[in-house]
């Protein structure tokens, strides 16, 4: 009788201690690895893992599977790529709990604000969804067939919204509300959330250009539905606060609850080069009083794929404020051809302005912007010769105007030409700087979610096919999709 079960022979073994990639080969043995190295005992089954890499599976801590796992129990495209355990609910944006009333609500939010197919999510979870509070929703996850395991976090956004309806995205909410809220969120922890997730970030508007409900709460609401999660004794808050650290507020959750407190986002850019160091200095120093705060990162660039019917990148920009508010994609259009709309974006692009000073007041991110827009790309068009060509180019061959041509051409296409816009951390050398500070967990995967704009639940494996900066590179281009000569993406969006 052979010793071991199973045995992964010929590998590339990266065993997630941080030590480095080695040649070995893995023995199981009623289901737990049991031997590491070479020469190992007989096994029952062999497989051969030559050119491949060997590691654990992943805990992808940062994805948006909420409503898709109720129709696709696999999590795809997650476990294709190594992750074996997702986190739900991150950012406050999950579906339970949830009256029927407000299951409209709930689904323009997710379409909005997660770049999520309103059709797919309506045909997924039917007229008739199969739970309403946050227990009912967990058992239904006990029904599923679960391809990988899953975790899920109670979410700011559908907790706000049970409470105080349609308001929830329009004022703060009374006390008699937040004690509401602090009942539920302890309820869904007493059945299993692993933490509550909340968003202040100025890019999370929800539908018809409102912002989502999390955004609303004053601190204080913030700070009771963390002593509710330290009540049940155990579980994190998630707290995406966008590209500028709040250190007193991760602190204050932290000494409400008495739990650890991860913090979105700490990637290479946000605040201008460089900007990284004093966030990871920051870090460091909270660290050594001994507070459980983490930031999470991330190991791709923050790009984004659009087109102009859901121009998402641009929620940042203050000159796009009357898209945001647009009902429908006709109104859309008269604004993209509206010449007051584009002087004023015009402006914007050109320099410093009155409307940068809408990020409160930091001006720098809009240098940040502008660059980004200097390197936005065409990635779909019905006309080969403009794929991959670069706006800033194209104008200057045109001798036309950027901001001109890319609302002409987006306009031309009925809104169907797809463009990629590099936002943040494409700087390697900083974020390799970022992710070996042993403290940020790696995360934003944000699988499930913006299925339209960019699909980075692909983190595990891009992180295994990359050498630190500085290494050998591995063969292949980096940095977007570039699609084969002749490949026609379909223009609709969708899951
Ligand atoms: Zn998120």
């Amino acid at each position: 009788m052979p010793e071991l079960d199973l045995k992964i022979t010929g590998g590339t073994l990266i065993d997630g201690t941080g030590s480095p990639r080695r040649r070995a080969d893995v023995g199981v043995k009623d289901g737990r690895v049991v031997a590491v190295g070479t020469d190992l005992a007989a096994a029952c089954e062999s497989f051969d893992a030559q050119g491949r890499v060997v590691a654990p599976g992943f805990v992808d801590i940062h994805t948006h599977y909420d409503a898709q796992v109720l129709w696709d129990p696999e999590l795809t495209v997650s476990p294709w790529h190594g992750v074996t355990t997702a986190v739900l609910g991150n950012c406050g944006f999950g579906v339970a709990p949830t009256r029927p009333e407000h299951r409209d609500l709930i689904l323009r939010t997710l379409e909005r604000v997660e770049g999520m197919s309103l059709s797919a999510l309506e045909a997924g979870l039917g007229s008739s969804w199969p739970f309403q509070s946050f227990p009912e929703y967990m058992d239904q996850l006990e029904r599923v067939p679960l391809g990988i395991n899953v975790a899920v976090m109670v979410g700011h956004t559908p907790v706000r919204l049970w409470v105080m309806g349609d308001e929830a995205t329009t004022r703060p909410a009374t006390a008699h509300e937040v004690a509401q809220m602090r009942a539920l969120v302890r309820q869904a922890m007493d059945a299993g959330a692993v933490g509550f997730a909340t968003s202040v970030s100025k890019v999370h508007v929800g539908y018809a250009g409102r912002p989502v409900p999390s955004r609303l709460a004053k601190f204080d609401e913030m700070l009771e539905l963390a002593r509710a999660v330290g009540e049940s004794g155990h579980g994190l808050i998630h707290y995406n606060v966008g590209r500028d650290p709040l250190w007193q507020a991760y602190e204050q959750l932290h000494a409400a609850s008495g739990r650890p407190v991860v913090w979105t986002s700490l990637l290479a850019g946000s605040l201008g080069p460089g900007s990284h160091r004093a966030h990871l200095d920051r870090a460091a120093e909270q660290r050594r009083q001994g507070l459980p705060i983490h930031g999470q990162g991330a190991c791709r660039p923050i790009q984004f794929e659009f087109d102009f019917r859901s121009p998402v990148v641009f929620d940042t920009w203050a000159s796009f404020e009357p898209v945001r508010m647009a009902g429908d994609e006709a109104q859309r259009r008269a604004i993209y051809a509206d010449p007051a709309f584009r002087a004023r974006l015009k402006r914007q692009v050109a320099g410093r302005g009155p409307d940068d000073a809408w990020f409160a007041g930091k001006e720098a991110e809009g240098d940040t912007r502008r660059a980004s827009f200097q390197e936005m790309t065409i990635s779909w068009a019905a006309d080969a010769e403009l794929l991959e060509r670069k706006l800033v180019d194209l104008a200057r061959e045109r001798g036309v105007d950027a901001v001109d041509l890319m609302l002409d051409l987006a306009l031309e296409s009925d809104l169907q030409m797809r463009w990629r816009m590099a936002l943040l951390n494409f700087d390697e050398s900083e974020v390799s700087e970022i992710l070996a500070d042993p403290h940020v967990v790696l995360g934003l995967g944000d699988g499930g979610a913006h299925m339209s704009q960019l699909c980075d639940a692909c983190h595990p494996t891009y992180l295994l096919s990359r050498p630190r900066p500085g290494g050998a590179r591995p063969a292949g281009r980096s940095g977007g999709f570039r699609p084969r000569p002749g490949w026609r993406r379909p223009p609709a969006a969708g899951l």
